[in-house]
């Protein structure tokens, strides 16, 4: 199915200011939240959508990636935002409760504190986790899984992330099971905004543990050090961030876990310099090749090519290996290899080498 414009999701014209592309967010985020409206799908997909919108227009760089591509800048491989295949309902949760969520949500707390209670409801989704991980420019080019140890919190084993002992829940006292309670509030100018929270005592569960587990204390998790196994495409650029689902820290009881950000840092390679998908080496070649011309070996990530050196090359010339460079990622092909020339002039010659360069100044 075709994705919606998201200026026409917000109700915008393409030159709308930042101003208007929150109020418009604003408005349709309160009309739609999951939280006035209970188990209305439709609602639900309206927040979403609109909270997506929101999330790449209030953003400059993802703008005027938007602004220049459409939806195709999702599919952008290096650079791209990417959303379609994965923003969810909680996504557009934590992006809401972020920008205007509770306390500190700027000017408008007063419309918003109609959510004040709502901090505990969907943020029984564990935190995201952010790490960087640095690789050799050669798993750059080859691409392929990488292993990381992280801490994190992950669900208890014993109570599989229940919190309650044996896995035994009852129903939640104080909310009766709904895991809601509605509470009234004033708006000002004699209005009452009543609205549904999370209950406190089950943070929207609707369960309690019967009996707290012994192993984590009723918390749902223990902390660990996990061991991660991502993949990583083949070639791989510097601050590229990557999201993996699910290995954030453990959520509270019953929640899910929130993800983990790995932005990955190609380290310098001694030989080989990278600009974009080049490369470029030096080779240092004798006088008399570079006088003379000659083929000369190079060692390229793949092992060794050779090239022709021109008679008459001078030093800090560029010759090109096409395609010896960096894999494209997300695309075809490959980039280049440039090999810089150096030249060495011998500091040392025997009487004869030194005689023959003689008489060659003699013949100039
Ligand atoms: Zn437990
Ligand atoms: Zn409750």
């Amino acid at each position: 199915m075709a994705q919606r414009d998201y200026y026409e999701v917000l109700g915008l014209k393409k030159n709308a200011s930042s101003n208007e592309i929150t109020k418009a967010y604003r408005k349709r985020a309160l009309k739609y939240h999951p939280d006035r409206n209970l188990d209305d799908k439709k609602a639900e997909e309206k927040f979403k959508e609109a909270t997506e919108a929101y999330e790449v227009l209030s953003d400059g760089e993802k703008k005027a990636q938007y602004d220049e591509f459409g939806h195709d800048a999702q599919d952008l491989g290096a650079g791209g935002f990417r959303y379609t295949s994965g923003f969810d309902i909680n996504d557009a949760m934590n992006i809401f409760m972020r920008d205007f969520g509770g306390r500190g949500g700027g000017s408008d707390n007063d419309i918003f504190s109609m959510f004040g209670g709502m901090g505990g409801s969907r943020s029984q989704r564990g935190e995201n986790l952010e790490y960087t991980v640095s690789i050799p420019l050669k798993k750059a080019y080859e691409g392929g899984k990488v292993s990381i140890t992280i801490p994190r919190t992950v669900d208890c084993s014993d109570c599989k992330g229940t919190g309650a002992k044996g896995g035994k829940l009852k129903t939640c006292p104080q909310c009766k099971g709904s895991g809601r309670i509605q509470s009234g509030r004033s708006a000002g100018m004699g209005q009452m905004f009543m609205s549904i929270g999370a209950c406190p005592s089950c943070g929207g569960r609707g369960k309690t543990a019967a009996k707290p587990c012994d192993r984590c204390g009723g918390r749902g998790s223990r902390s660990e050090r996990s061991n991660i196994s991502v993949t990583v495409p083949r070639g791989i650029r510097s601050g590229k961030k990557m999201r993996l689902r699910g290995k954030g820290n453990a959520g509270g009881p019953g929640g899910p876990p929130g993800d983990l950000y790995l932005g990955v840092e190609v380290t310098d390679d001694e030989k080989f310099r990278r600009e974009g998908d080049d490369l470029y080496r030096d080779i240092i070649i004798p006088f008399y090749k570079a006088i003379l011309g000659a083929e000369i070996e190079v060692p390229t990530m793949k092992g060794h090519s050779r090239v022709k050196v021109p008679a008459g090359i001078q030093p800090g010339t560029k010759l090109r290996m096409k395609g010896k460079g960096m894999p494209r990622m997300g695309g075809k092909g490959y980039g280049n290899l440039y090999v810089v020339i150096g030249v060495n002039i011998p500091k040392r010659l025997s009487e004869k080498q030194r005689e023959l360069i003689a008489e060659f100044e003699r013949s100039e």
